[in-house]
Order: structure tokens, then sequence, then C-alpha cells
């Protein structure tokens, strides 16, 4: 399995006062990728062609009966114990409220009985590497809705000259996952989502593209005196599309309510819309709460009451996840577990494992991973891998020439062996590079004096003089330690 997370650059993350603590909590949505809807057979498919993926019953249409989709369920149930979730019987709801692109008026969910409840997640934030939990209150089943756009002006509802409706997305099952307020950093916010999303990824219960809605995040933002333990009136921001932006828009409005606070005013409860371009959250629909909804049982659909052989199967089906590859890598490779989060996110520490089994060095297995096989590993197999990485270890290869023989690996899938003798690369006799070491501090004796100097930065920068010469003179096949080594021996 070959997958990236967008972590997003490292750009700097402007901060909240001291004084102040950020509460945040997320609701993520993932839609899940069955091949049909949640209540109906109509295809499941991002990108078709507007309103023809629909049906009477995700239209809502009379007499239209909804079917539960197993499949859906069952990924649902898998996400939620890979999320340390216990699994309960549930039961759908019906969310009542009225929007142009639910045709049905009410949302089919889960209310007080949610699927998944009580679990955490264990994330690796940038600034703390032993890692934080977040606990998590639920994460229950429900439909999505279509989808509006709003033609003309600047896209928004208030300023359009008309909206289109797309009801493909009506219907499509989705994994709301609550997490509680316990999220403390923007870093911690989109370790959460990051986390998350590579679980999601290893399970493949979705695709988890953010950019297309396939997960969508938003943030339940407050702030509070540090200090306290009180939770003030919050926030909920929309429309967060990259975890970049996670970071970005939860730091934009604590600020606001900071603002709000010190001037003696306070935010009201309500939606609000994170604008990417402006870089701040505008103001959306006053927030309505719980029992504006009314919700009651879902009539048509029976509870959910999962066998105990059913959660069995459930358990044994989820594989190894990020964390605990991460754990494995790290302690297999001798580095924190932090510097083993790239491999995992790209879907390559089961690769990186069997290298170190088949003897490779773990340090160097993870240089290499890092820093040139960032595009994959392409026809590399794990035991050719640390061959080559024996070959170098030995001195039998330079730094420059392993990297040169591993991407020929990685293109062609020969041995390290076969195209390092086809390239010409064999270890320099250690007399040739002594009788070339006696020439060329002959003909560079300030060099030498320097070389042999007190003044450590200077010797430094002779080392890579001689170095560099002997370099280029034997076109790259010098290793560079022996040189190194034969250079100090000089020293005397
Ligand atoms: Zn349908």
């Amino acid at each position: 399995m070959y997958y990236t997370v967008d972590r997003g650059p490292d750009v700097h993350e402007p901060s909240i006062p001291d004084e102040w603590e950020l509460v945040v909590g997320l609701e993520v949505h993932v839609e899940l990728s069955t091949k049909t809807k949640l209540f109906c057979g109509c295809a499941n498919a991002f990108g078709a062609e507007p309103n023809t993926n629909i049906c009477p019953t995700c239209l809502g249409l009379p007499g239209s009966l909804p079917v539960m989709n197993g499949a859906a369920v069952e990924s649902a149930m898998r996400l939620g114990r890979a999320l340390n979730c216990t699994v309960s019987p549930s039961v759908m709801a019906r969310k009542n409220y009225t929007y142009p692109d639910m045709p049905k008026d009410f949302q089919t969910s889960q209310y007080d009985k949610p699927t998944n409840h009580d679990g955490w997640l264990a994330v690796l934030p940038k600034d703390s590497p032993e890692g934080v939990r977040i606990n998590i209150e639920r994460a229950h089943i429900e439909e999505d809705t279509g989808k509006s756009t709003h033609v003309g002006g600047d896209g928004r509802i208030s300023s359009a000259q008309y909206s289109l409706i797309d009801y493909n997305r009506a219907g499509v099952p989705l994994l709301e996952i609550v997490s509680c307020p316990d999220i403390r950093t923007a870093d911690e916010a989109k370790a959460y989502v990051s986390e998350l999303r590579g679980i999601v990824l290893a399970l493949g219960v979705s695709d988890a593209k953010m950019e297309e809605g396939s997960m969508r995040v938003d943030a339940n933002v407050s702030v509070r005196p540090r200090g306290s333990d009180e939770l003030r009136t919050r926030c909920e921001i929309k429309n967060i599309n990259s975890i970049n932006s996670v970071g970005r828009a939860i730091v934009h409005e604590a600020n606001r309510h900071i603002d709000l606070y010190e001037t003696g005013e306070r935010p009201i409860q309500e939606t609000r819309h994170w604008d990417e371009e402006a870089g701040r959250t505008r103001p959306g629909r006053s927030k309505e709460n719980e029992e504006d909804y009314r919700y009651f049982p879902e009539p048509d659909l029976t509870p959910l009451e999962p066998s105990k052989a059913e959660l069995d199967a459930i358990d044994a089906s989820i594989p190894e996840l990020p964390g605990a590859q991460r754990s494995a890598l790290a302690e297999a490779a001798g580095i924190a577990a932090p510097e083993a989060s790239l491999i995992v996110e790209r879907g390559d520490a089961g690769f990186a494992l069997a290298a170190i089994e088949a003897g490779a060095s773990g340090g160097r297995v993870v240089v290499h991973l890092n820093n040139n096989l960032a595009d994959g590993t392409g026809k590399l197999t794990p035991e050719s891998f640390a061959r080559l990485i024996a070959m170098e270890s030995s001195g039998e290869l330079s730094s420059t020439q392993t990297k040169d023989v591993l991407a020929e690996m990685v293109a062609t899938g020969s041995s390290a062996a076969d195209i390092a003798a086809a390239k010409g690369f064999e270890a320099m006799d250690t007399g040739e590079l002594d009788g070339m070491l006696d020439e060329l501090i002959a003909n560079n004796a300030d060099e030498w004096t320097r070389f042999c100097g007190d003044d450590e930065g200077d010797a430094k920068k002779m080392a890579g003089f001689f170095t560099g010469q002997i370099m280029k003179a034997t076109r790259g096949q010098a290793d560079g330690k022996v040189v190194a080594q034969l250079l100090n021996s000089r020293k005397g």
C-alpha cells in the first residue's frame, strides 16, 4: 500500500497570548467508501454527472423506505474499534431540519445510542514528541446531504443569482467522529487530524481526501484564562479543507475571542466559515441547540445489534495501525518515534522492518528511506536493499555511489553488485589512495599546514578541500570515510 498524508508545509503558526488557553474539540466527517449509499442501491461515487446517482429513497420521495447498508455499518465499527471505542447496540434517529440540499427534511443519524463511544487517539504533535491522548466522545453513523453550488456573486448564497443542487451525495454513508474538548494547541489539532487520516487509510474505509470532501473537519473553538477549567462559549468553524488550515483557522478564531473578551465583549455561539484566502472566519448561522432538532428514533430502521462473533471478526480485521508501526520501526531502528513518522505515512514501515530483519543497519535504512526513496521503493526489495547497505557500510561503495546504485535498483530491480560492477564502481585500493594523497599534500603545502593547525574550523575546511580533490581525481569512487582516515593518520 502506498499513500501520502498532507501534513502541509512547516509554516510558522501565529499563536495566542500566553495568559489564554485554547479549548478545541474536533468533529471529523469521514465518507465511507462503500459501493452503494447508506440506505439505497445508488452508487457511492465522487465526480459523477450531477443527479445521476439518485433514486426515490435518497430523494425522500413518498412511499420509499430505507434499507441499511451492512458494509457501511461494518466500516463504521472497524473505524470505531481502531479509535479504541466501545461498540454498543445502536439506534438510528431522525434529526429534523430543513435545508435545500436535504430533500427528506430530516437527516438520518444517530442520537443517544451511537454505534461507537468513549474512545481515544494517541497523537504525536510536533511540539511534544512523547505524544498526547485525545479522548473521543462518540463516532456515529449518518447520511451525507446533497451539495449546493451558488452561482454568481462571490460564490456565497447571499450574493448568488441562483443555486444548483446535486443529490448524488445525498445518502452517502458518513462516520462523524466527535472528540472531547481535549485539544490545547493548533499542533495537537493538526496531529489529531493527520493521525486519524492515517488510520482511515490503513483500514481502507475511505480515501479521506480533504480536498474532495471525503474527510471534512469542523472545529469547536473557545478560549479561557490559563489555569481555569471553565468552558466558555464556543464557535463551530466549518469549511476547513486542509490539515494546515485546521491550525490556521483555530488560532485565528481563538484570537478573535480573546480580542472580544479583552474589550469587554463576548463571542456568541454560532457557526462560522473559514475563508482560506482571507485567512479569517466569517459568521454563518447562529447555532441551534440539540433540542431544536427534535430527534426521535427512526421508525423505518431496526436497531443495530452486532453479535459477539461479529465484533470479534471486526477486531481481527484491523491491521497494524500507524501508531504501532511507528513504535515497532523506532525500536528496530533505534530511533525516536517521530523520526519514523514519514516512513509510516508513506506506507513503507513494513519494507523498512523487513530490510532491518535482513541484516541492514536501521539507521541507514531510515536515512535512505527519508532522503533517497521519498518517491517510492519501486522494484527494490528489502533483501537487495539490505545487501546494498552492507556494501555501503563496508566501504565497498562510497555514499555518492550508493545513492547512484540505489536509484538504479529502484528503477530496474537489478542487484547492487551487478549495478556497481556495470558502473565500474570498485572500491579504491587504499595503496592507490595513499599515493594520490602524498602527491596532493606535496603540491598543497599551505593547505596541509592549515589542516594540521589548531584552528578547528579551518582544519575542517581543509579536510573538505583534500577530500574534494581526491573525489575529483577518482570521479567519486573513493570512499569519503577512508580518505578521512588516511588524512587523520598523516596528521601524526
Ligand atoms: Zn438512492
